[in-house]
């Protein structure tokens, strides 16, 4: 069972809600969000039941939930969620395509990809300051000097910017540039991190774990959420499986299953699932066809010299192509690009 606060609820009301929960014999777990705070209630549900806790001064509302993710569940609240950056909204109608290269390589091809990408119709761009890289000897990213050029970037193009933070001792310089705040797969269970996240008041772009349940997903996600933060865009970016012709495989059906089971926004990266650049355009499609609210793509203004994932990242004229490929498949099942 999941309380919510009204945002003005006082310390007192608060307090008197967690000693009545702790008089019961049951462990309330209080998150204090920027907005408001939540308080879930773990425990028999007949024995939560013999306080009428709605009457409570300061309770919003009281739901009980089955799913072992609560908040982010359909179950706690049926109508989609929309999360907003400045003009941008992810989860409605439009498909929100945000683009850009694996990582932030110079300041010059950044704001190159940026205006080409925005002028192409991407409302969001992404790269890369803080790279995960599976050799310690790749390239790491340039670091703040890759979010001044992001900022940079948003202040030329006007669209928001997402990119990764890895560590929670970064998360003050990248909360001064990032419009969104990217986790990135493998971090997907670093709760540590997620915690962290959940108590900023700015989005979050939760990637799955390439070896990650649907269920683990979600409750990471929960994470993030239970810490105040309700903005939080799940991105499904492919699992390991047995096959090897693709860089991962990509778990399309996790689309409309999450839709079942969450109302939170879900986008989809074929960059980094098939690791193929001649795949993009067809996943791209069923993505959308699926019901994928945004994508997440990989383009670079000469894949040849990228520092990485240059054989999954779109040239500029093949992305103009994608972009103007996707719109009749965005139109056909209802949606716009
Ligand atoms: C990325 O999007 O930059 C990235 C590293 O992706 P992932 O975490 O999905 O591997
Ligand atoms: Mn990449």
């Amino acid at each position: 069972m999941i309380i919510i606060l009204k945002p003005a609820a006082t310390e007192e009301q608060r307090q008197h809600i967690i000693e009545r929960i702790e008089s019961l014999g049951l462990r309330p777990n209080v998150s204090v969000g920027v907005k408001r705070t939540v308080i879930g209630v773990i425990g028999p549900e007949d024995v939560v039941r013999t306080v009428p806790l709605e009457a409570f001064p300061g309770v919003e509302s009281v739901v009980p939930i089955l799913q072992p993710f609560k908040l982010v569940s359909r179950e706690f609240k049926g109508e989609d969620t929309v999360v907003q950056v400045g003009n941008v909204r992810i989860g409605g109608q439009k498909v929100v395509v945000g683009a850009g290269p694996c990582a932030v390589e110079n300041r010059e091809m950044l704001l190159e990809t940026a205006s080409f990408v925005s002028k192409c119709g991407a409302s969001l761009l992404r790269g890369g300051g803080f790279k995960p890289r599976t050799s310690p000897y790749s390239f790491q990213g340039l670091g703040e000097e890759a979010l001044k050029y992001l900022a940079e970037a948003r202040e030329k193009t006007g669209i928001p910017v997402v990119t990764e933070l890895m560590d929670p001792r970064d998360i003050s310089i990248v909360l001064k540039y990032a419009d969104i705040v990217q986790i990135g797969m493998r971090n997907m269970s670093n709760f540590a991190l997620l915690k962290e996240v959940g108590g900023i008041d700015k989005p979050v772009l939760l990637k799955r774990g390439n070896m990650s349940t649907i269920k683990e997903f979600l409750m990471s996600a929960e994470y993030i959420v239970s810490g105040g933060n309700f903005n939080v865009i799940l991105c499904e970016r492919g699992i390991r499986t047995f096959e090897t012709a693709t860089r991962n495989t990509q778990d399309l059906s996790a689309v409309p299953v999450i839709k079942q089971l969450s109302h939170l926004p879900i986008i989809v990266d074929p960059s980094h699932a098939t690791g193929r650049r001649n795949l993009i355009e067809p996943i791209s499609k069923a993505a959308i066809a699926v019901g994928a609210d945004g994508l997440l793509l990989e383009v670079h203004p000469n894949p040849e010299t990228a520092m990485s994932d240059g054989p999954q990242s779109l040239a500029p004229p093949q992305f103009a192509q994608l972009m103007k490929n996707l719109a009749p498949v965005a139109r056909a099942v209802g949606r716009e690009l």
